[in-house]
């Protein structure tokens, strides 16, 4: 259903499933993990996703305690992250996606550390939350979001 690669296009990965809606995650670890001043990432089923990597450069970096993110170790390109306590949900890095993919942002989360000069406006009518988005707007599987 979707394609999606890194940067250097050693790895390759497929996903045989619908993803989940998302939102732009301004905190300080997405930052970071991004380049860039937030974070958009989907989650799925590890059933549905494959992943080719002949070469064997995927890496894992354990971020925080039981937080893995998984990149390419040849260009960087972050790929996916899970949680050790659900490794059966996956969260995709939208940027990394070949396949053209037209849901739009539900939410704004952790504004409370966004980027001093990083500005939400042009989003104006997508609700913006200090922490996690409550569960009535937005579901992040694969995520700590309570
Ligand atoms: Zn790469
Ligand atoms: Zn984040």
């Amino acid at each position: 259903m979707y394609k999606g690669s890194c940067l250097c296009g050693k790895i390759h990965y497929q996903v045989n499933a619908e993803l989940s809606d998302f939102g732009y995650c301004h905190c300080v670890s997405c930052q970071k993990a991004s380049g860039s001043s937030y974070g958009a990432n989907a989650g799925l089923s590890r059933d549905s996703f494959s992943l080719t990597d002949h070469e064997s450069h995927l890496r894992e970096f354990e971020s925080s305690a039981g937080k893995f993110r998984a990149f390419c170790s040849n260009c960087g390109s972050p790929l996916y992250a899970y949680l050790s306590k659900s490794p059966d949900v996956i969260r995709i890095r939208l940027g990394s996606l070949d396949t053209p993919f037209d849901k739009r942002c539900q939410a704004h989360t952790f504004v409370s550390e966004n980027a001093s000069w990083e500005s939400i406006d042009n989003d104006a009518d997508v609700p913006q939350f200090d922490e996690w988005a409550t569960r009535d707007v937005l579901v992040q599987s694969g995520s700590r979001q309570t």
